[in-house]
């Protein structure tokens, strides 16, 4: 069962994907629905807001951080902001999840949007992925045990390290699946 964060934000299009890819899932809206999930997906959206929500509600970040610790969490925008470890924004809650520094808005305001294709390098996957832009953030530090999974005009667009996967775009409004099967099928 893969749990997918509902305060606020995109999370409808992550349902669909999962379904999709024949996953069962659930929408989290407190601690309490975070137990004996296999993964979790934090949305895009506002991660100033989302952040506030869950200040609120401590148990739900003590919970996050748990499981986190076992299973794979899967972060797009907002959520990639989420899982880094800095955003130079303290209204930010970082769950230091990614050991990545990102830049919030640093594509531009919301009439800067944009779809790209993203090309995603993984074991033997090698395949462009058609993907939104939508105030996306930009990675600019990596750590040494993070993973580049995909770039877009040289920029990192997506990064995974260990079990967890996270992205700076929005490939899950354009109805592509391949992200999530890395992220909790193993796919390679
Ligand atoms: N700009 C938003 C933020 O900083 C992220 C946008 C998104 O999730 N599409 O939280």
């Amino acid at each position: 069962m893969i749990g997918v964060l509902a305060l606020q934000g995109n999370f409808d299009s992550h349902v669909k994907i999962l379904e999709k890819i024949n996953l069962n899932h659930k929408l989290v809206k407190d601690s309490k629905d975070l137990s004996s999930l296999s993964g979790l997906i934090l949305p895009g959206g506002e991660s100033t807001t989302i952040s506030n929500l869950l200040r609120r509600n401590k148990n739900m970040i003590d919970e996050i951080n748990l499981l986190a610790s076992k299973k794979p969490i899967l972060g797009s925008c907002a959520g990639l902001i989420l899982m880094s470890k800095n955003s130079n924004d303290n209204r930010v809650h970082n769950f230091d999840f990614l050991d990545i520094t990102t830049d919030r808005n640093a594509y531009g305001r919301q009439v800067y949007s944009f779809e790209a294709e993203i090309n995603v390098k993984y074991g033997k996957i090698s395949s462009n992925l058609n993907s939104l832009f939508i105030r996306a953030p930009k990675v600019n530090e990596i750590g040494r045990k993070v993973e580049i999974l995909a770039t877009y005009k040289n920029e990192i667009v997506a990064v995974k390290q260990g079990k967890h996967v996270g992205l700076s775009c929005h490939p899950e409004l354009l109805d592509e699946t391949l992200i999530h099967e890395i992220c909790f099928k193993g796919k390679k």
